[in-house]
């Protein structure tokens, strides 16, 4: 997105920053998020393993990889309850430290 906004000169506000933090959650969006499910249920099945930790046994399910809840199997990858975990605070902290630089870069820190 910053991207985006280099290429076209507008310079993103604070405020637009402090929007990233609205970036769609897995645990949430409520309809959207369990028709996706039902579509991945039919069109990948169960997930039976993790990809992360290699685990068989336990309990899986699909974690979207770009956030973007794109329906594209290739956006999916199967993995255990604690991986996901995992996964998602290793997102949050990256968002963080992106949105902490572009307010540094924004108010003219650095
Ligand atoms: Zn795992």
């Amino acid at each position: 997105m910053s991207f985006v906004l280099k290429e076209k000169g507008i310079k993103p506000t604070v405020r637009f920053v402090a929007n990233g933090e609205n970036h769609p959650s897995w645990k949430g969006n409520g309809a959207s998020y369990s028709a996706l499910h039902h579509w991945l249920k039919r069109i990948l099945g169960t997930p039976k393993f993790c990809i992360i930790c290699g685990k068989t046994k336990g309990r899986f399910e699909w974690a979207n990889i770009s956030h973007n809840y794109k329906r594209d199997i290739d956006d999916y990858m199967s993995i255990c309850y604690s991986c996901h975990d995992m996964y998602d605070n290793a997102r949050a902290k990256m968002w963080a430290t992106i949105r902490s630089r572009k307010y540094e870069q924004d108010i003219g820190i650095i």
